[in-house]
């Protein structure tokens, strides 16, 4: 079938870029196809339908663009001046906002999230590249008080060189960002492999890329799948892995890079855990609550998807959240009016609903949702789902969902709530809903988590580290504390 035929309603860019596919891998500075002629089907999750064709790389492509970043690494960019690489960093996110509207179009159509949400993608994937625009110039060693006699010891901070990142398919374009603005920014060069389900706006970064400016072979994009991430993980001229994903294969890189010291970072899943106290302003904290969890269609890592809720306020919270995911327009993510897009696939909404026959299962009643939406037709829909009656054991409570799926746990002291939220092998966030400063900063400082949000979810500035504790990641992304993942230090002694 054409792709004309089965298109929604797009910009002229977005469009003309569809139909340009099948779209090739970006390798040092132009479209290259695989060398086996193999390609994926990318999907619109809204209804099923193809939307276009992308490369899928093997071990050659991996090879061919491990390759172009060492060529491009060694022979300029990692020597390049500081206040040069500033400019085309910036250059890159003047790309990038000139051509929002398509980027965003082409996000909404290929996860399915609502087309505002993917044009907020675009503006903070802009102001992520444009913090650490400001890096280059301010990357400093140090001189040491050492004590032999006559000797002059300092620091040079270097880059690591050739970075693999592998990025998931919740924000593609944005964590495309995440993971190349601090490499470029540091002077590596870059192998990136997005999701095999959402290949089309890191494809297309590539392109900007050469138009700001940026020589060719410092960002290679290789798309493919699991087995294209793993070659770029075992290439030996990789330096360093960047990792988004689910714990399970964060698990087996980390692994991997252990053994051959390859520097690694990971960014992996989470069950975080949102605490109402009994004197918080309610209204404000279930509108919070609902947004935390339903956001993205509960595809984001820092979800808050275990929310406990006082006992004595546990019924009307319930009856609120409930109303306001009964009235929630599921849709197309083209449709303006849509307020919760599709599962990005058939086999996550798949697995979704596995995990809500589970609770079901282990005794959790379904309060609202629970199903895919029928009027759906072929698109990857579920209902924003709540749970009650669940007890701290069940995998509905345990396990990382990755859906619209909410499970509420009724408490009764603050001491009890502190303990239960810390009781998960993750911690990548949490949220405490309050009017007392001092339980929200005791609590605060007693959760086991990367991200605290008082009174607020999910808020974020390039500036401020996020990641996790325990099984929710090594490392940090964003703010001055990620450029160490992407730099070397090396201690120069001169005997004067
Ligand atoms: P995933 O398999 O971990 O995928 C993340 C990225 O890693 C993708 O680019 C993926 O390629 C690649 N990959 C897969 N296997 C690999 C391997 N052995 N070596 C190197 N790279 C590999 O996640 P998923 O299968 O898409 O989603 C499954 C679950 O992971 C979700 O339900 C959710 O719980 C969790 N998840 C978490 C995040 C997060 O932000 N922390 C994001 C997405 C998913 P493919 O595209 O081919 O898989
Ligand atoms: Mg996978």
């Amino acid at each position: 079938m054409r792709v004309t035929e089965t298109l929604p309603p797009l910009g002229e860019p977005a469009r003309a870029y569809l139909e340009g596919g099948p779209i090739g891998h970006w390798i040092d500075g132009g479209r290259v196809e695989s060398a086996s002629g193999a390609t994926l089907s990318v999907h619109d999750p809204a209804t099923a339908d193809q939307i276009c064709e992308v490369a899928e790389g093997g071990a050659a492509e991996v090879d061919a663009a491990v390759a172009a970043a060492r060529g491009a690494f060694v022979n300029g960019w990692r020597d390049l001046a500081p206040h040069r690489r500033a400019g085309l960093i910036y250059a890159l996110a003047d790309q990038i906002k000139q051509n929002l509207q398509e980027l965003a179009e082409l996000e909404s159509l290929d996860n399915g999230k609502p087309i505002a949400y993917a044009r907020g993608d675009v503006l903070a994937s802009v102001a992520h590249l444009r913090y650490f625009a400001g890096w280059p110039t301010k990357i400093e060693g140090a001189t040491l008080p050492v004590s032999a006699p006559d000797t002059l010891c300092y620091t040079r901070r270097e880059p690591i060189g050739v970075c693999g990142q592998i990025i998931p398919w919740n924000f593609p374009l944005l964590m495309a960002a995440w993971k190349i603005a601090p490499a470029l920014a540091s002077g590596c060069t870059i192998v990136l492999k997005p999701a095999e389900q959402t290949p089309l706006t890191a494809l297309r970064l590539g392109e900007l890329a050469q138009q700001a400016g940026i020589p060719d072979g410092v960002i290679n994009v290789v798309a493919g799948a699991g087995a294209t991430g793993a070659a770029l993980v075992d290439h030996p001229d990789v330096n360093k892995i960047a990792f988004t994903g689910s714990t399970a294969v964060g698990r087996e890189i980390a692994a991997k890079c252990g053994a051959a010291l390859k520097r690694v970072t990971l960014e992996l899943g989470g069950k975080s855990p949102n605490i109402i106290l009994p004197d918080a302003d309610l209204e404000v904290a279930v509108k919070g609550a609902f947004r935390a969890i339903y956001f993205n269609s509960g595809q984001a890592c820092n979800a808050g998807s275990r929310l406990f809720v006082p006992a004595a306020n546990f019924d009307s919270v319930i009856e609120q959240l409930a109303t306001r995911a009964a009235t929630t327009k599921l849709g197309h993510g083209l449709d303006s009016t849509t307020e919760l897009g599709p599962l990005v696939s058939a086999e996550q909404r798949q697995r979704v609903l596995g995990y809500i026959e589970a609770g079901k299962a282990d005794g959790a009643e379904v309060v609202v949702g629970g199903t895919a939406n029928a009027e759906a037709g072929d698109g990857y829909f579920v209902a924003p789902t709540v749970f009650s009656g669940a007890d701290d054991s069940m995998s509905i409570v345990r396990e990382e969902i990755f859906g619209p799926v909410l499970v509420a746990l009724p408490y009764e002291s603050i001491e009890e709530v502190a303990t239960r939220a810390n009781d998960t092998e993750y911690g990548l966030a949490a949220g405490v809903w309050t009017r007392d400063i001092s339980n929200a900063h005791r609590l605060a400082a007693k959760l086991d988590a990367g991200s605290v949000y008082i009174n607020c979810w999910g808020v974020g500035d390039p500036s401020a580290p996020f990641g996790g504790f325990k099984a929710s990641g090594i490392g940090r992304e964003m703010g001055a504390q990620n450029l160490d993942a992407y730099l070397e230090t090396k201690s120069v002694w001169a005997k004067l």
